[in-house]
């Protein structure tokens, strides 16, 4: 049904139910979640606490660590204990691949979360004749991941813990592949199947993921699969991701793509953009993605003019001075013009506006009100007087 009149211009999110990952909840109308994972081995263990206090120090809300074996499975328990040592309460996901029902077990005692992948939960012995899977098999198959699956369910149920369901495309099971192919409805039949199993055992502290590296197919397993729960009256919450987007300017459009998408038709609650970067570089594009459809306010709003033959001033440079004197302020939104053609209107309604009045002279507003004229060398310095007068301003 389209959206009432008055919604136009914000998002409405998909409603989910609101699942607890230690002191960050994902769903239920919450703000989305950003996350990352750091790329210290687990067995690296003051590595390992260096780099998640560093993410967190940076706006990391949820920390995922990979757990390839027993060992890695036991380390994060001392993670844990030093990091709630320095006070650095940031709930720890584990991320178990292929085969790893013992070590999940084990690490869920250790973390708020566990995330699975089930198209390398257990092992399936490759079809070699490439025909199709009988219902027989189909079903043999599926025992097996119910039968292996529900240790790990219990306990997390018994330790009010959660679980990520974490279909990727690239690695989708076997039979999913024979029955469904190689597209976003075998990726959502194979979260289904887990989160079935989990339903049988009345755990619903789930969170999924459909990731894909290839946006146009990610885009529509998550809105299949928004779908389908609506369909099944499922509300988990999901986790949005571009895999292997690679690093630089396209990484980020990339990850942006496929990521803004969905949350502008209300789908996600926990993001995380991967780039074969540092962490740290993935944190800000998570902000900026989710304050660029106003779903998160963290940082200023600039709002600027491209600028062009009735620029007044050095556009690039002086908003580049702006920002630098004011980014620290959350909460305010900031306009940059080159000059006033048409009007106040044109700032989107900013809290406060520096505009080209005439050559060498600028106009400060705030809001559609022209405060003062000054000249254009003491314009940034009259920029901050006006905010401190109006008690806005904090110190860096
Ligand atoms: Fe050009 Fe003025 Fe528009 Fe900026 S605000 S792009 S300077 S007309």
């Amino acid at each position: 049904a389209a959206a009432p009149l008055e919604n136009l211009g914000t998002i409405q999110r998909r409603k989910t139910r609101p699942v607890k990952v230690g002191n960050v909840t994902i769903g239920g109308g919450y703000p989305v979640v950003v996350q990352s994972m750091i790329n210290e081995d687990t067995l690296d263990i003051d590595g390992a606490v260096a780099g998640i206090r560093r993410l967190h120090e940076i706006g990391c809300e949820i920390m995922r660590v990979t757990v390839p074996s027993m060992a890695h499975a036991r380390a994060l328990a001392e993670i844990r204990t030093k990091l709630q040592r320095t006070y650095v309460n940031v709930p720890l996901v584990a991320d178990v691949h292929h085969n790893g029902m013992k070590i999940a077990l084990e690490v869920a005692k250790h973390v708020d979360k566990v995330r699975i992948n089930p198209g390398l939960y257990v092992f399936e012995k490759p079809k070699d004749d490439r025909t199709e899977y009988t219902q027989a098999e189909f079903d043999e198959i599926g025992d097996k991941i119910r039968e292996t699956l529900k240790p790990l369910v219990l306990s997390l149920k018994e330790q009010g813990k959660a679980m990520r369901i974490g279909v990727n495309h690239g690695s989708l099971a076997e039979r999913m592949l024979f029955t469904y192919g190689d597209t976003p409805q075998g990726m959502v039949e194979s979260a289904l199947e887990f989160i079935r199993i989990c339903e049988e055992l009345d755990f619903r502290n789930l969170v999924i993921s459909l990731k894909a590296s290839r946006v146009p197919v990610m885009i529509a397993a998550y809105q299949l699969m928004a779908r389908r729960m609506d369909q099944l009256g499922m509300d988990y919450p999901l986790h949005l991701g571009v895999t292997e987007a690679g690093d630089g300017e396209y990484g980020r459009i990339k990850s942006t793509a496929g990521i803004a998408t969905l949350l502008a038709q209300g789908i996600g609650d926990t993001i995380r953009v991967s780039l074969t970067e540092a962490p740290e570089k993935e944190i800000p594009v998570c902000y900026g993605i989710l304050q660029a459809l106003g779903l998160r306010k963290t940082m200023v709003e600039y709002v600027a003019c491209p600028s062009c033959g009735r620029t007044l001033f050095n556009l690039e440079e002086v908003l580049h001075k702006v920002r630098s004197a004011t980014a620290h302020l959350t909460g305010l939104d900031i306009a940059v013009m080159g000059c006033i053609v048409n009007g106040p209107g044109e700032m989107a309604d900013a809290d406060y506006g520096y505009v080209g009045k005439t050559p060498g002279v600028i106009s400060l507003y705030r809001g559609k009100e022209e405060i003062k004229r000054v000249p254009e060398e003491d314009g940034v310095a009259e920029l901050i007087a006006l905010i401190k007068d109006d008690d806005r301003w904090v110190e860096p």
